[in-house]
């Protein structure tokens, strides 16, 4: 019996659709009872936990066969949820699955809501709320570099690492509180900055985490990039390049791309939202003014922004004033296998300011390059981020942040003169804030806010 007293649900755990297989997932305390009545001459069947086996499924009104299915079954607490579980294998026919279903709740059970089965898993501890999201990650990775970010997620890491930052507030607290009940345990000098100097090792440690949020985000929901540049500069067909399809249309007529287009790719595994724009130039055209329009949005709303000019063309007045405008991330020179008129001495302050990679989208020339560069301007040049947790989640994020805003108020606190008592208080809320990352600390809004988002059967 699990901690929680839940009633007994069912749910189609495969996705809707015709399919090879297709899976109905049962739990809670009547999960075997309810299977049972799907099976004829049920008092002879026994099943062993964890061990799958062949039946055939009937419907017990009728006496007729429904479909052959293996059935698993898994006793509480060694389950998904924590729950007795049981999972019927059947053909991934949605008439079969939806009787099986209908027959399942005329038995007794409840239909399953979104996430309901990984919530019992949350509320029966058998995994932390930092593993439920990351199953919910996982399942909607578009990538596999998030597919393995959400597993490393899965199998606890993030929970691990925070670990040993939540025993040093904790000691922490135990020094302070007993400073404050024993007044022989007062805090001289000597101990007073040995305990902020701890505190200060322990802000520098959480700040190093929530900054791994800058990749983290970015892992998580992908990167804006947008390529901007005079009309006619070779945009879109660096766009077609870097997709490798020919997306956008290219022309040699200035502002054919009159809105911006948009396509999603990766590299190494990090989803790239690219837009290509307009350009930015003076029009009396009403349809191209507003695509100049939707440039300028396109660029505020940039993560990365990419600065096309050509190589055998001067640079103008108007594309440098753009580029001292704009937040550049990166400064392509285009049409490269046409010579260079740009000047050595152009060419050598441009570098100094942005990082320059020469190309050519008719010959691909400086493509590979592109992309590395558009790695580093994401991810830095810390490749091995990937082997450590990261925060991925806005969520953990906020509640890290808010555990360093009440960490650097105590140490205001203790730093004022104030008594341990006030700086206490804020230790006790930055605990509580790092519990809200793993779910210790209970808060029903945001977790239902949290499950309501998974899909049903999960
Ligand atoms: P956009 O207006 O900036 O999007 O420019 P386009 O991609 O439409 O290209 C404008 C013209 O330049 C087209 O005729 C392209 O074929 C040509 N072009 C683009 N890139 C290159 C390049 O690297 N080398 C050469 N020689 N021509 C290019």
């Amino acid at each position: 019996m699990s901690s929680f007293e839940f009633k007994t649900i069912a749910a189609i755990a495969t996705p809707t659709g015709y399919g090879g297989i297709g899976i109905i997932r049962i739990s809670g305390d009547q999960a075997l009872e309810l299977t049972l009545h799907l099976l004829k001459n049920s008092s002879e069947i026994s099943f062993s936990p964890s061990e799958a086996s062949f039946h055939i499924l009937t419907n017990p009104h009728t006496g007729v066969t429904i479909d052959e299915a293996i059935i698993t079954y898994f006793k509480a607490p060694r389950s998904f949820t924590g729950e007795d579980v049981v999972e019927i294998a059947c053909h991934g026919s949605p008439v079969v699955l939806s009787e099986l279903l209908r027959l399942l709740t005329s038995f007794g059970a409840d239909l399953a809501q979104p996430g309901e089965f990984s919530m019992r898993a949350f509320l029966n501890r058998r995994i932390d709320l930092t593993q439920a999201e990351a199953i919910n990650d996982l399942i909607h990775s578009q990538t596999t570099y998030q597919a393995k970010v959400a597993a490393r997620q899965l199998r606890g890491e993030l929970s691990k690492q925070l670990q040993p930052f939540k025993e040093e507030l904790k000691n922490l607290i135990v020094h302070f509180e007993s400073a404050v009940e024993f007044v022989e345990d007062d805090l001289d000098e000597l101990n007073l900055n040995i305990y902020t100097l701890k505190l200060d090792h322990l802000i520098e440690k959480l700040l190093g985490l929530s900054d791994s949020y800058r990749i983290g985000r970015v892992i998580r929901s992908g990167v804006k990039l947008t390529l901007v540049g005079r009309p006619n500069v070779g945009k879109s067909s660096i766009f077609n390049s870097l997709l490798g399809l020919d997306r956008a249309i290219v022309t040699h007529v200035p502002g054919t791309t009159r809105d911006t287009l948009s396509e999603t790719f990766a590299i190494d595994g990090i989803p790239i939202n690219l837009i290509d724009t307009a350009g930015i130039r003076d029009t009396k055209d009403i349809v191209e003014r507003i695509g100049v329009e939707r440039t300028k949005t396109a660029i505020t709303e940039a993560d990365l922004v990419i600065a096309v000019i050509e190589a055998n063309s001067p640079i103008t007045s108007e594309e440098i004033d753009q580029l001292e405008d704009f937040p550049i991330g990166i400064l392509l020179i285009n049409k490269c296998d046409l010579g260079l008129s740009l000047s050595h001495e152009t060419i050598k302050s441009l570098s100094e300011k942005y990082p320059l990679i020469h190309a050519s989208a008719l010959t691909g020339q400086g493509i590979d390059e592109l992309k590395v560069a558009i790695q580093r301007q994401i991810t830095g040049d810390n490749q091995t981020i990937i082997e450590s947790a990261i925060i991925t989640n806005e969520r953990h994020y906020k509640a890290l942040e808010q555990t360093i805003e009440f960490l650097r108020d105590a140490r205001r606190d203790l730093n004022a003169g104030f008594t341990e008592e006030i700086a206490l208080a804020n230790l006790h809320l930055a605990l509580r804030n790092l519990g809200v990352i793993t779910g210790e600390t209970l808060i029903a809004d945001l977790i239902n806010q949290i499950f309501s988002t998974f899909c049903i059967g999960k």
